[in-house]
Parts: C-alpha cells; structure tokens; sequence
C-alpha cells in the first residue's frame, strides 16, 4: 500500500523526535494520557444528552497495557474516538498550536536551538510518541461508527490508514518500543514501576482513572507448618490491577497538596505555552455560588491573539465533568487572554449553549472572577513590575481596547492597569504614579501621541510643559487618545493633548500680553495663511514652543492622531473626521523673524519660507506634504 506523506513541517518535527537525544523524553506519556482524558471528556460530556452513549461516567478509564515480548506498550481509552478523516487530519500535522510557533521559530534562523528546545517549550503532543518507539500504531472507532481504522507509521518515511475491526468505541495507541543502546534504557518504558512513577509525576490530577497491571508482593500459605504447627508463610509476586493516579484534579486540592510548580507545569501542559505565566490566581469561593478555580495570566500573546481566529475562555467544569473546553462568558472581554479552569458543583450538567450564557451561576462567577483578575493584576504591577510590564507588552493593547469599548463601561475596572511612557522618567508609569507627582500649580494630565514613544517625546509642543517641570506620557498607540477621551479625567485630574489649543498654562497676563502680540502680527499671520493656503485653518503665534520655530496643532475634538487613525481604516470617507489644523508661530525664533522682516524686503522669498515652515510643522507631527519632491525643491531654492 503506498504511504502517505506527512506535511513538511511535520516530517522535520518527526526527524528530530527520533534522533534527537532529548532528556525529557518520558513526557511521551503525559502527552498520550492528556489526548486519551481530552477524549473521554468529550464522550463523557455527549453521555450526558445522549442515552446511545450507553456508558456512566465510572465506565471510563485510560488503560496502560505492556506486551514484553512484542515490546510494545498501548496506551487505550474508550473516549470519542477518531474517524479515518480526523486521522488523517489530527495526526498528519503536528498540533495545530505548535506548528506555528515552530515555523517563527525557524523562520528565526534558530534552528539548533529549535531541535533542542521545541518539545518542551511547544508540547508536541502525539508526535513525542516517536521519541521512544520505533512504530507507532494507532486503531481508533469514532463514537457512533461501526468499523475502526488503524494509522500506522515508523516515522519520517509516512504513515498508512486502513480500515480496520476495534471491540468498542475509544482509541488505543501502540508503541513498539526502541531497543536498548548503551546510553538509553528503552526497556524501562515496559516495566510497571517505570510507567507508575511517570503517572504519579506528571499525569496523576488527570480525572480519569489509570490503570495498568502493577506487580505486588502478596503472602501466602506454603502449605507447610513449623515445629510449633504455625502455618509457614511465604512471598509471592502477583500482578495486579491498579489504578495509579489520584484523580483529584489540581484545582480541587489545597495550596500545600498543589504546589505553584505543579500549577504552572500543569498550565504549560494544558494550554500549551512554552513560558511561565506571569500569575496564577487560585479561588475556592463558597457562599451565593460555590466554584472553584484554577486561572494564569500569561507573558505572551498568541500568535493569532489579535485576530479573529483566537478563542478566549476557560475550560468549564461541574464537579469534574468538563461541560465546555472554552467558555467565552466567562471572561470579560479585556481580559479574554487570561486561561485556566472553573469548576462549580452549581452548574447543571445538560445545560445548552444557549442556555448557559443566561445562567445565573455562571454570571455571579464572571463577576467575580473579573474582579478577582483585575485585583491581581494590580497586585503584579505593584510587587513585580518587571514581570507586568512584560505582560503588559502582550496585553497592553487588550485593555486599552477594554477602556473603550462599550462605551466605556470597563474604564473604572481598568484605568489602574494602564501604563504610559513617561517623559519625564523615560520609563512606564501608571496614571496613579503620574497624578501623584504632579505639582500643585499643574492642572491636566498632558500626553503627547506619534508613531513611537520617542518621537512623542520629542514633539515640538512638548516644550512649554516641559519646562514647567511637567511630566507628558506619550502615546503611540493609535487607541491611546480614544482612551484619554474615553477616561476623560483620571483623579479628577482632566487629560489634554499637548498639540491641542489651550494647554491651561498661562497666567491672566500671559493670556492678555498674548492677546496683544497677536494683535500685533495680524499681518505676519494673515500672509502666512494666505501661503498655506486651505492646509490649515488658521495660524497663530504659538505659546507651547520655546526652542523649536513651527509646531501643528488642532481645534477641536479631533485630534491629528485621531484624523490619521480613521483615514487608516480602509474605505474611511477622506473628507470626514479631519482635524481642525493650526499652525503656530514661535515669534521669538530667527527663522520667523527672518520671515516677518522678508515679507515686505523680500515677498517672494518670504512666501517660500512660509512654505518650507509649513512643511517642517507637518513633517515633526507626522504628515508627509502633498508633494514632498517640491518641498524639496523649495528648500533648495533658499540657498
Ligand atoms: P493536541 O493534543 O495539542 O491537539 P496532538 O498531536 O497530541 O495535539 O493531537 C492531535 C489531535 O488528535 C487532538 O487534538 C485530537 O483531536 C486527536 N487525538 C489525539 N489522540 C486522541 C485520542 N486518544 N482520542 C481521540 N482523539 C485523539
């Protein structure tokens, strides 16, 4: 029979299974019971509506079998089982979570490093089998199919499926064993102390019971007495069956049976993340709804977690029957990267889909467990910065979009998790941080927005703040203003945009006086209009610039950033949300006075340098000329 191919990305991942000398290669295992509980929990929870089923939840088990003289050991289960299709599919490629990560990771240039890191870091899954058997065969009968099929491959050179006949409904997976060499001890994976030590150590929260033939020694009558007639008594060695895992699931243990190591080797394990989560948060609530549950927030997002494809939720469980792999209602949606596990005695079994978002017992828990995060998250930003800041690089955005979305109505929940560039300290700082260190004469929390944190910073509006000793955190998000519109004051302290008109810095007399020199330069004002034609809607003497000759600067609710943001969605109209653009003046800069004394020497050249000021106002806020080969033009042209 001619052998299928694996995929590209599989072969190379299959390549390094066999060859490499990897010393965590007992994981096989986990691996092999996690996929077998994984599908017992989906027969299980089909049970619960459908009588065809025809098992009780004590009628699944994961069995370990070992054949000595075959050399094989089967790991069986008599969960859902696998069409031909999803053999095809589930075992062709390698877990859908791992290849990608393993591609960026070649994509990298870190091959090397790849070989020796990526099973632990990715969880391979069914692929580990490989590192300890020459032949891998797996027979499967999918709930509700007459026949089986067996998938069987001796690795790198294929795999073949045929149709085959299976007793009862479930997966059972062959290893036939490596031989021994001088430096591994493949033999060890047929001895029943090697398999229980490797359930006790990594598999034994899994809910379902293990079990295997376990030799014991047991007494027994020799048939023979002593002088004294007392029955002699000897050892015999029996096999037994057994069941050797625990099955208390970790979030039903105590903080000192269910160590934080175990927590985190357990979340790794199931959610497939290669680093440790920056938190992990343990509830056992008791009162108007009883759950208990078991939460991580993690360091690092996704590959897909900005998209579409990325399904927030936690894995919902009544009383250790798991009811929903992702529950999406029961996270908010900022905080829809956090993962874990809820288990509540409250919840009905056979609730629907539909039925389960109205539930009472469910919403008294999302409530409480959102509080639960955000006070977490709290806590991490405040003993370990280090540590938040990584997570906020992942997630930052995600609470931002929090902030606004729903009209707001998460802002109280999340304006304390937010941190900004700061200026000033040129590190992040929270809102908090930022209002206590203000001094008393300042009035508003200022911001300035670009592309990058640094130019924000380096915006020419930022001057006057900034030499009042105040502090500007800087945006370089293009949702970050939405957010200070959206907070609008962050204790009692109101937010203002740097390039904004009133920045609240002047005195009465400073207003007059300035009142006064804009009387003054009518003129001056009115022929740089006039040469900048409809690019701005009015120009003014600038009182935020000190060093710096030209800034932009905008009327009204729309800001530049703003502007630039809504013309980036495709299809925007380019005509609606436009700021109101101001160009400013700084009358005490050479180059404006230059220009002032040219307008009535020199007219002509003074027009192009109206011009070219234009354009260097435009170009520090962002925004390119109309024609940048003119302007280039232009500014030669004053040589
Ligand atoms: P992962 O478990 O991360 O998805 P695996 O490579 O371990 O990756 O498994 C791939 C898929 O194969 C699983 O998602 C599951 O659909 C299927 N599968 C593996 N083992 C079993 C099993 N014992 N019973 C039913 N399906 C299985």
């Amino acid at each position: 029979m001619a052998k299928k191919q694996f995929k590209a990305e599989s072969r190379r991942l299959l390549d390094m299974m066999i060859n490499s000398i990897y010393t965590h290669r007992e994981i096989f295992l986990r691996e092999l019971i996690s996929n077998a509980s994984d599908a017992i929990d989906k027969l299980c929870f089909l049970s619960l509506t459908d009588d065809k089923v025809g098992l009780t939840r004590e009628d699944f088990s994961i069995r370990l079998t070992v054949d000595n003289d075959a050399r094989t050991l089967t790991v069986s289960d008599n969960g859902i089982g696998m069409t031909a299709e999803e053999l095809e599919k589930d075992l062709g490629v390698i877990a859908r979570s791992g290849t990608h990560a393993f591609r960026s990771e070649q994509d990298a240039g870190e091959l090397e490093k790849a070989d020796i890191d990526v099973i632990g870091r990715f969880g391979v899954g069914f692929y580990s089998a490989f590192m300890v058997a020459s032949k891998v065969t797996v027979i499967s009968r999918a709930y509700g199919q007459e026949k089986a099929n067996r998938w069987e491959s001796s690795g790198a050179d294929g795999y073949t499926i045929t149709e085959c006949e299976k007793d009862g409904v479930g997966t059972d997976v062959v290893l036939t064993i490596k031989e021994d060499t001088d430096d591994d001890r493949f033999g060890d994976y047929l001895t029943s102390w090697k398999l229980k030590e490797l359930v006790k150590k990594y598999s034994d929260y899994v809910r379902w019971p293990i079990r295997m033939e376990v030799e014991t020694t047991r007494k027994i009558e020799t048939g023979e007495t002593d002088e004294n007639g007392v029955p002699k008594m000897d050892w015999e060695t029996v096999m037994e069956e057994q069941t050797v895992n625990s099955m208390v699931p970790l979030w039903q243990r105590s903080r000192k049976e269910a160590t934080d190591e175990e927590c985190v080797a357990f979340y790794k394990d199931t959610f497939r993340d290669s680093d440790d989560p920056a938190a992990v948060i343990r509830v056992n609530a008791e009162g108007a709804v009883s759950y208990r549950c078991l939460l991580f927030i993690p360091v690092r997002a996704p590959y897909d977690f900005y998209t579409r494809e990325y399904r927030p939720g936690l894995r919902l469980y009544s009383n250790g029957v798991m009811i929903m792999e992702q529950c999406p209602d029961l996270l908010p949606e900022c905080f829809r990267f956090v993962r874990g596990v809820v288990d509540s005695p409250d919840l009905s079994l056979n609730i629907s889909r539909e039925m389960l978002q109205h539930d009472r017992q469910l919403k008294l828990i999302a409530n409480n467990l959102e509080k639960k995060i955000k006070s977490e998250l709290k806590k991490l930003m405040d003993s370990d910065r280090d540590k938040y800041e990584k997570f906020y690089a992942a997630f930052g955005v995600q609470l931002k979009y929090g902030v606004v979305s729903d009209y707001g109505m998460k802002r109280e929940l999340l304006s304390d998790l937010l941190l900004y560039w700061s200026a000033d300290r040129e590190k992040m700082i929270s809102l908090k941080e930022y209002t206590d260190a203000m001094p008393e004469s300042q009035k508003f929390i200022y911001y300035a927005g670009a592309d990058t944190v640094e130019r924000a910073a380096k915006l020419p509006q930022t001057e006057q703040v900034r030499a009042r000793g105040y502090d500007i955190l800087c945006f370089d998000h293009d949702v970050d203003e939405f957010v200070a519109q959206i907070l609008g004051v962050y204790g009692e302290k109101p937010f203002c945009n740097v390039a904004s008109q009133d920045l609240g810095l002047e005195s009465d007399e400073e207003k007059a006086e300035a009142e006064k020199a804009d009387a003054a330069n009518r003129d001056l004002l009115a022929f740089v209009k006039e040469q900048a034609g409809d690019r701005v809607a009015n120009v003014r003497l600038s009182r935020k610039l000190k060093n710096h000759a030209v800034c932009l600067s905008s009327e009204g609710e729309i800001t530049l950033e703003m502007e630039k943001y809504f013309h980036s969605i495709p299809g925007s109209d380019p005509d609606a949300m436009k700021a109101v653009r101001v160009l400013e003046l700084n009358l005490e800069h050479p180059a404006v006075k230059k220009l002032d004394e040219a307008r009535t020497a020199d007219p002509e050249r003074a027009s192009v340098m109206a011009k070219v000021l234009l354009a260097q106002a435009e170009l520090a806020a962002g925004v390119l000329p109309d024609d940048p080969a003119a302007y280039g033009d232009l500014v030669c042209s004053l040589f």
